[in-house]
């Protein structure tokens, strides 16, 4: 696997943490936080990402690829390991939504 990181990569990423409270497995290591909320997002974080993606790749003038923080850290020591229970299906709902209402805006008025 090709890994690129650093300098190299600047401005090919638009790096999103979305806020999820997590909960320490009482069977690993002290401090982890390895349990995470089921839903793990809440629908206004679905609707958030969806309107940034949309706006992100328009900007980009291509649709970017989606990548989850734990497949893109994969292989680093101590990696993260999120999003946890993140629901494709509701972002890919939430970003139909808004293309929907953005193409609607577009020359309505
Ligand atoms: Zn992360």
């Amino acid at each position: 696997m090709e890994r690129k990181i650093g300098e190299s990569v600047r401005g090919r990423f638009l790096h999103v943490e979305n806020v999820q409270p997590r909960r320490a497995d009482p069977s690993g290591p002290e401090h982890n936080d390895r349990i995470a909320p089921e839903p793990g997002f809440s629908p206004a974080q679905y609707r958030t990402l969806g309107l940034l993606y949309a706006l992100a790749s328009a900007r980009a003038g291509t649709w970017m690829i989606p990548a989850f923080h734990a497949n893109i850290d994969r292989g680093i020591p101590a990696a993260h390991d999120d999003p946890q229970n993140f629901d494709l299906a509701a972002f890919d709902e939430a970003v139909a939504k808004w293309l929907r209402k953005l193409r609607a805006g577009n020359g309505a008025r």
